[in-house]
C-alpha cells in the first residue's frame, strides 16, 4: 500500500505558511491515498483555538480547491488544535501526552514529523524541549522541517544548525528550499543525464554563458519587516539561485540519491570563484526601485525606512573554477518590481566559428551582423513550464540566409494542473525519509560563505538608491555586467 502512516506537529498551525501551503498539501496527499486513516496532526500555536474551531479553518484553507465535503469533514476529524506557547516548558509536557494518545489512536508506530512553521529564532527552543521533554520517540522515525530563512548569514546559519543537531541528526532536518520542489527545476536533472546530446554539450567547449533569471513583478507587500532587513542577496541568491547553479554546474551523480547528488552538489558550490571584497563591485549589482505614477519607490512602502539601503534587485557574475566551466560566466538577477514574474534558465551556447553563408563579411571583419545567433536552450520554470530551443534555419525562399526558429515544449495545462505543488511533492519526500529535494548543511554553508562577502561590502559601502524604474529589468549597471564580457541578457524586457 501507498499509505504513509505519521503523526504531524505543526509548530505555527495558526499562521499563513500552514493555511496556504500546508493544509491544502496534506490535503492532496489525503485525496491521492498517500494519508489515510493511520495519520494525524497536531496543530499548536499560542491563540487558544478549541479543536472545532481548527477544523472550520482547515475547511476554509480548501475551499479553493471545491473538495467533497464529506472528504474533508473526514479529513479535518484527523487534526488537533493545542494551545502551546513554544517557549514555555509545562505546554511540552501536554504535548506529549497528546502525542502518545494520537500514536495509540490512529496506530502511528511512533513516527513523527515535526514542521516548524514559525519564526527561526524559535527553531533553538523548540527543537531543545522537543529533546528535554522527550517527545521523540524510539520505535519510530523522527524528521524535522524547517523554512526558510536559515540564518541571516555564515555565523546565525551555523548557530541555528548547531541548535537543531544537538536534538536531530542532519538524516533527520528537512530543510525547504520550495524551488527545488518545482517540476522544471527537478527537470534539470532529467534533461542534463538523461539525454546524451545536452551532457556531451554540457561544458565550456560549448556553452558561452549562462543566465539564470527569478523575476518578481510586485513590491516588497507584507513581508516588508522581514525584508528589509533581508534584501534580495540573502532572500533569493543564497537559498533559490545557488541551488539552481550547484544542480547546472555539478558533474553527474553516480546514482540519483540523495547522497550522491549532495556530494556533487557540494563540489559544484566548493567549486565557485570566492570574490575578493574590492571584486564585488564589478561582479555584482545591486538595486532598489524608484517610483512611478502608480507605486511607491521603495523607501516610501509601509514600514520600510526612508533611507532603507535594502537590495531588492541583484545581478552577478559567478565563475566555476573547474575543467568543465572555466571561463563560462554564471549570469543570475532576481528582483521586486521588475518587467514580469517568472524564473528562466537560459543556456547560451557558443556561435559557430565560420559563418559560411556569409563568409567574405566574416573574413573582412567579424561583425554581429555576418555571424549567426547562438543556440540557446531556455528551461521555463515558471509560469510555462516547459523548453525552448532556439536555432538557426534556412530562411524560406530564393537565395540562401539563415533565420532563427524555435523548438518549443510546454506542459499543457492538464499536466501542469496534475503536477504536485512544491510543498505536497516536498511533504511527501519528508515521509519517505528522501531528503533529495532539500538542502543539506553543507549547502547552506558554501552558500551563505559566498554571499556573505558581497553582503558585507555592501554594507560597508553606501550606494546610490533608488537606481531603476519599476516595470524595468533592474538598473543598467545589469546589463553592463554582461556588455564587458560581450553578451547581453536573452530576455529583455
Ligand atoms: P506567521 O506569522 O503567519 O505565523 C507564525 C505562527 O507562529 C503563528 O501560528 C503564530 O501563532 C505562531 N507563534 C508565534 N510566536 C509563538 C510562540 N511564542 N509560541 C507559539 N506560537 C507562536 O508566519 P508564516 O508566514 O506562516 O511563516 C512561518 C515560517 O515560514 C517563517 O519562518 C517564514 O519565514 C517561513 N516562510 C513562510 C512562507 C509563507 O509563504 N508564508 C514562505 C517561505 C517561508
Amino acid at each position: 500500500s501507498k499509505e504513509k502512516i505519521a503523526l504531524f506537529t505543526i509548530f505555527g498551525g495558526t499562521g499563513d505558511l500552514a493555511q496556504r501551503k500546508l493544509y491544502p498539501s496534506l490535503f492532496k496527499l489525503y485525496q491521492k491515498g498517500y494519508l489515510r486513516e493511520h495519520f494525524a496532526v497536531i496543530g499548536t500555536a499560542r491563540r487558544p483555538w478549541t479543536d472545532e474551531h481548527y477544523h472550520e479553518v482547515i475547511a476554509t484553507s480548501l475551499a479553493s480547491l471545491n473538495a467533497d465535503p464529506a472528504a474533508v469533514t473526514q479529513f479535518a476529524s484527523h487534526f488537533y488544535y493545542q494551545s502551546h506557547d513554544v517557549t514555555d516548558a509545562q505546554h511540552y509536557v501536554t504535548l506529549k501526552k497528546l502525542s502518545a494518545k494520537l500514536d495509540a489512536q490512529y496506530g502511528l508506530q511512533g513516527n513523527r514529523i515535526f514542521y516548524l512553521a514559525m519564526a527561526p529564532n524559535f527553531f533553538g527552543t523548540i527543537a531543545q524541549h522537543l529533546r528535554s521533554e522527550q517527545i521523540l520517540t524510539t520505535n519510530g522515525f523522527n524528521r524535522v522541517i524547517i523554512e526558510k530563512p536559515f540564518g541571516h548569514d555564515f555565523a546565525s546559519a551555523k548557530e541555528l544548525n548547531d541548535q537543531l543537531t544537538a536534538t536531530f541528526n542532519e538524516n533527520q532536518i528537512y530543510r525547504i528550499d520550495h524551488y527545488l520542489g518545482k517540476e522544471m527545476i527537478q527537470n534539470i536533472s532529467a534533461i542534463r543525464f538523461g539525454n546524451s546530446i545536452w551532457e556531451a554539450l554540457w561544458n565550456n567547449r560549448y556553452i558561452s554563458n549562462v543566465q539564470v533569471t527569478l523575476s518578481e513583478k510586485l513590491g516588497v507587500e507584507e513581508r516588508a519587516v522581514y525584508y528589509d532587513n533581508s534584501g534580495a542577496l540573502r532572500d533569493m541568491v543564497q537559498n533559490h539561485i545557488m541551488q539552481i547553479i550547484s544542480l547546472l554546474t555539478m558533474d553527474q551523480p553516480v546514482e540519483f540519491t540523495e547522497h550522491d547528488i549532495d556530494v556533487e552538489k557540494v563540489k559544484a558550490l566548493r567549486s565557485l570563484r570566492t570574490l575578493k571584497p574590492e571584486e564585488v563591485p564589478a561582479n555584482f549589482v545591486r538595486g532598489q526601485y524608484a517610483a512611478t505614477d502608480q507605486v511607491k519607490d521603495y523607501r516610501s512602502e509601509d514600514k520600510i525606512s526612508p533611507d532603507s539601503n535594502t537590495d531588492t534587485f541583484v545581478a552577478g557574475k559567478l565563475m566555476v573554477d573547474n575543467y568543465r566551466w572555466s571561463g563560462v560566466p554564471f549570469y543570475i538577477r532576481t528582483g521586486k518590481r521588475l518587467a514580469d514574474k517568472f524564473t528562466r534558465i537560459d543556456i547560451v551556447f557558443k556561435r559557430p566559428i565560420v559563418n559560411i553563408f556569409n563568409h567574405e563579411d566574416v573574413q573582412k571583419n567579424d561583425d554581429e551582423n555576418s555571424r549567426l545567433n547562438a543556440n540557446v536552450l531556455t528551461i521555463n520554470v515558471e509560469p510555462t513550464e516547459g523548453f525552448e530551443l532556439r536555432m538557426n534555419a534556412k530562411h524560406v525562399g530564393q537565395g540562401f540566409a539563415t533565420t532563427p526558429v524555435k523548438l518549443n515544449f510546454a506542459l499543457d495545462s492538464q499536466s501542469v494542473s496534475d503536477s504536485p505543488e512544491a510543498y505536497e511533492r516536498l511533504l511527501h519526500d519528508v515521509l519517505n525519509g528522501d531528503a533529495t529535494n532539500f538542502t543539506h548543511w553543507d549547502e547552506v554553508a558554501y552558500s551563505w560563505k559566498f554571499v556573505d562577502t558581497i553582503q558585507k561590502y555592501w554594507d560597508e559601502h553606501t550606494p546610490t538608491f533608488p537606481n531603476y524604474q519599476p516595470g524595468s529589468m533592474g538598473p543598467t549597471a545589469a546589463d553592463d555586467l554582461l556588455q564587458r564580457d560581450g553578451h547581453e541578457w536573452i530576455y529583455k524586457s
